[in-house]
């Protein structure tokens, strides 16, 4: 071999083995993995906090510890808009363990015990205020509008309305009715630049027909209750369910409040059908989106990823298999049959993916058309692949 040549030949070994070295060139989550959840996900729980601090009979500390467990298990707060959003046509699509945080009064702690604790764990949350205190002393103190447009640009907590006076709509007349929902409406939008109110909070959890008529009429497209229960497809936007919850309550009644969208077992382990990879994979029957798994990754790098699906080889697979893969620019669904195909790695497109930031695809048995296989998902660096050019 000509000296100068086996030079070439070996840089060019000497850098593709630089860009194998590379982290993680090839990103493979398999069912078996942590990275798998195959939990339900058809529940968004609303928690319903108010005071966070020793004012109201709580240590902050308990706060603190309760956000902690939900960052621990994985769970993900979704803003109104977006529960919102999901219920009307099912996008986009829920992070694994969907959860809204809300705090009703503007009491002080919004800002000095939620805003912190939240923001620190990349959470969100829903301020609903009383607009005729705002920064006012009573028996306790108030958000001012500083500090709820502070919380606000941060992106770490929304203001919405819990009416002007804090009476309950169910009990005044159509006047006071609906001065009370479109003043505070009105309130919130001009203190605070480009704010479009659009969530409201029922004082006292008062409302009935008339208030849900008023409300819708005033401009507002949720509108939060008391009543217990986690929120699905079919709960009523103007009647969403919350869960009071107080920062010193048991840990199992919080933590079940928590996990009460989330039902396991619909998802089967199997290995009968032997194509699959690593040590098995998980099975649903044809349903309708309530048995929802979800693959995780978190791409070391910015850039454009290949993602492939694998299945298993079985006659009575799925035919339409709905896959939801949750990239930079949004949620793509791509539907796979899995009556075909098994055993190998088949794409589901090309997607962008931020680098450092939690991501996932997920599998629904909605209209499969048979039985929906949950193996592995793998993601393959597009980008990385073009550098190996630049060497
Ligand atoms: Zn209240």
């Amino acid at each position: 071999m000509n000296h100068s040549i086996h030079r070439v030949v070996l840089a060019v070994v000497f850098a593709v083995q630089l860009c194998r070295a590379a982290p993680a060139l090839d990103i493979i989550v398999d069912d078996a993995d942590a990275g798998f959840l195959s939990v339900n996900g058809l529940g968004v729980p609303i928690f319903m906090y108010h005071g966070l601090d020793s004012a109201f009979g709580f240590n902050a500390a308990d706060f603190v510890a309760q956000m902690d467990w939900l960052a621990a298990g994985g769970f993900h707060t979704i803003t109104l808009d977006h529960l919102k959003s999901w219920i009307q046509t099912g996008s986009p699509a829920l992070p694994p363990k969907p959860i809204v945080l809300t705090f009703d009064d503007n009491y002080i702690t919004i800002y000095t015990v939620a805003y912190p604790t939240l923001g620190a764990r990349g959470f969100t949350g829903v301020n609903f205020v009383h607009t005729a205190y705002v920064g006012v002393v009573t028996s306790y103190d108030h958000a001012d509008w500083n500090e709820i447009n502070e919380m606000e640009t941060s992106g770490v907590i929304f203001t919405e309305s819990h009416t002007v006076n804090h009476v309950n709509l169910t009990t005044v007349n159509t006047t006071t009715l609906n001065n009370e929902l479109v003043n505070s409406k009105t309130a919130i939008e001009s203190h605070m630049p480009g704010k479009t109110c659009r969530h409201l909070s029922y004082p006292y959890g008062g409302y009935n027909t008339t208030v849900i008529a008023r409300t819708q009429a005033a401009g507002y497209l949720t509108a939060v209750t008391t009543n217990g229960g986690v929120n699905n497809r079919s709960t009523p936007l103007f009647e969403l369910r919350r869960y009071g919850i107080n920062p010193d309550m048991a840990a199992a009644t919080f933590q079940s409040s928590a996990n009460a969208g989330l039902t396991g077992g619909v998802w089967a382990a199997g290995s009968s059908q032997s194509d699959y990879y690593g040590v098995g994979y998980h099975s649903a029957a044809a349903g309708n989106g309530q048995s929802v798994g979800w693959w995780m990754f978190t791409p070391p790098q910015t850039g454009l990823y290949m993602v492939y699906a694998r299945w298993t080889t079985g006659a009575g697979n799925a035919s339409g298999a709905s896959y939801v893969v949750h990239h930079t620019d949004g949620d793509t669904g791509v539907l796979k049959d899995q009556s075909v195909n098994g055993g190998q790695w088949m794409a589901l497109g090309q997607f962008t993916f931020s680098g450092g930031r939690q991501t996932w695809i997920t599998l629904a048995n909605n209209n499969a058309g048979g039985t929906v296989i949950a193996d592995a998902i793998r993601l393959s660096s597009v980008t990385q692949v073009d550098d190996w050019h630049l060497y």
